[in-house]
């Protein structure tokens, strides 16, 4: 007997042929299927979490649930590529901010950081499962602290290298589809270009990818491609670049006329070059990333990387624990308060807020006004580039609430800077395969049933500064594994996510 034939006799034996509770029947769908292709009507059956069916016209069988779909839109649920939405997630398993915007799958490990040993969250995750399903990366800066302690501002030696790359292999083995990094950030700074391509050859070996928040993402962003491009060349590894942006002045308007030539450059070197974009013109971080080579001391410098992020007036400080009260005002605000100049505010805010470094409790965080439109939308309409939120269920930017739906009310249908298709292609289809998800991503037999159904003429994020959490506009229904998590617009306290593993080990 084929294994094949064996566990579905041990299915029969133990679950019958019985409907699945959450068995349906979609009808009258416009179904983007994820491939990029135009739409087609179709009704689509769902059976025991997966799609049983896809046809013009599918008649219910005895007993079946029907949905009726009144020409919406359905598509498979969207994967945001590079999110924190980790952080408290098993305290909130409705995950609504997520769900509520279409996302069925969140990409986290992102920038360096990590869960650590991933089998233990992923054991949490499955004995507590959320509505949404979780793959990750593991952190590069994550496991320099496993190795090297708090002793961080270096390089690597051989010996620590060494144990890192073990450990490595292992948290790969337990299903982390790849190694990230987040080379702006104090943690991981100073590992050396030879440090990371020595451990993503690693991960190259496992079938794993590279993903980076770069090394700058002030003026020396280029740079940082080129390193990234570097990495993907010489340890031979697939690479996607991190929230993609031109944060710095002196970069704006450049993204139409200096990208091609990097993804251009990828093709020549056989690197599989790829990016994400959240659809902002503004970030949110440390306010340590404002001054690239850490001297934060230096009022010179200082006053520099403050001009080159649009001046003091365009950096809010949104959170500050030392003076809670600060939080929603901008630097310039804080300057004439304090009666500083804006550098001197800086320096005074990074020195109180010192003993966040190396913790993972943040003191302060900003959100920088730094990105110029024309680039955000040459970004969202390239077909190398899929999207994420880099949002949080519960933080300070509107991202974590609005980002999908603002791509498809903003960018496609408001702006046209991309077909509905084709930003769904990229959100889907595009977002599965890169993180090697055979069986998602797509509607058609056989896939898993994570669908969004939503209204293309109405979707649109309503997520603001002021309200960072209010819910989108038109997207009435999302499921994952077959089981509806979000109905009228609302959590149904269905909680089917699943833990996505890499292929490569998946059991
Ligand atoms: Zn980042």
């Amino acid at each position: 007997m084929r294994h094949g034939t064996l566990l579905t006799f041990i299915g029969i034996l133990l679950f019958g042929n019985a409907p699945h509770a959450a068995d349906v029947l979609i009808q009258n769908a416009n179904v983007y299927d994820g491939t990029g292709k135009p739409p087609f009507a179709a009704d689509v059956r769902v059976r025991a979490g997966r799609i049983a069916a896809v046809a013009a016209h599918l008649r219910p069988s005895a007993g079946e649930p029907v949905r009726e779909a009144r020409g919406l839109a359905l598509a498979p649920g969207f994967i945001d590529m590079h999110t924190h939405a980790d952080r408290g997630l098993l305290q909130d398993l409705d995950a609504a901010t997520v769900t509520r915007q279409g996302v069925t799958t969140i990409f986290i490990g992102q920038d360096g950081q990590s869960h650590f040993p991933l089998r233990d969250y992923y054991a949490q995750l499955q004995a507590t499962p959320p509505a949404i399903n979780v793959a990750s990366m593991i952190g590069q800066a994550t496991l320099r602290e496993q190795v090297m302690g708090k002793d961080l501002y270096r390089a690597s030696t051989p010996q620590e290298l060494a144990r890192m790359k073990v450990l490595l292999a292992d948290e790969l083995r337990a299903g982390a589809l790849g190694l990230s990094t987040g080379l702006e950030y104090e943690q991981a700074h100073f590992a050396t270009t030879a440090e990371v391509i020595e451990m993503s050859k690693v991960a190259a070996a496992a079938g794993g990818f590279y993903i980076s928040h770069v090394r700058d993402e002030g003026n020396h962003t280029f740079e940082s491609f080129d390193e990234v491009l570097r990495i993907g060349r010489e340890a031979h590894i697939a690479v996607e670049i991190s929230h993609i942006k031109l944060g710095s002045t002196h970069l704006w308007h450049m993204a139409a006329t200096r990208m091609p030539e990097y993804f251009a450059a990828a093709k020549r070197y056989h690197v599989d070059l790829m990016a994400d974009v959240y659809p902002y013109t503004y970030w949110y971080s440390t306010i340590r990333v404002l001054v690239p080579d850490r001297d934060y001391d230096n009022a010179e410098k200082v006053a520099q990387a403050l001009a080159d992020n649009g001046g003091a007036a365009a950096i809010r400080l949104v959170l500050y624990t030392p003076e809670p009260d600060l939080a929603g005002k901008t630097l310039e605000d804080i300057a004439a308060a304090w009666k500083l100049t804006p550098a001197e505010t800086y320096i005074r805010i990074v020195h109180a807020t010192s003993a966040e470094v190396g913790t993972h409790q943040p003191m302060e965080a900003i959100i920088g006004t730094s990105m110029s439109e024309d680039d955000v939308r040459w970004f969202i309409a390239q077909p190398q580039i899929m999207f994420c939120s880099d949002g949080e269920l519960h933080g300070a930017h509107p991202r974590g609430a609005g980002s999908f739906p603002r791509v498809l009310g903003r960018y496609v249908r408001e702006q046209k800077a991309l077909p509905l298709e084709t930003a769904i292609h990229k959100m889907t289809g595009l977002s599965a395969r890169q993180l090697g998800l055979k069986d998602r991503g797509r509607i058609a037999q056989g896939y898993v049933a994570d669908l969004v159904l939503f209204d293309p003429a109405v979707v649109i994020d309503q997520s603001t500064i002021d309200a960072p959490e209010a819910p989108p506009l038109g997207i009435p229904a999302v499921m994952v594994s077959g089981e509806w998590v979000i109905d009228n617009g609302l959590p149904t306290g269905k909680h089917p996510g699943q833990v996505l593993r890499s292929a490569a080990f998946r059991p």
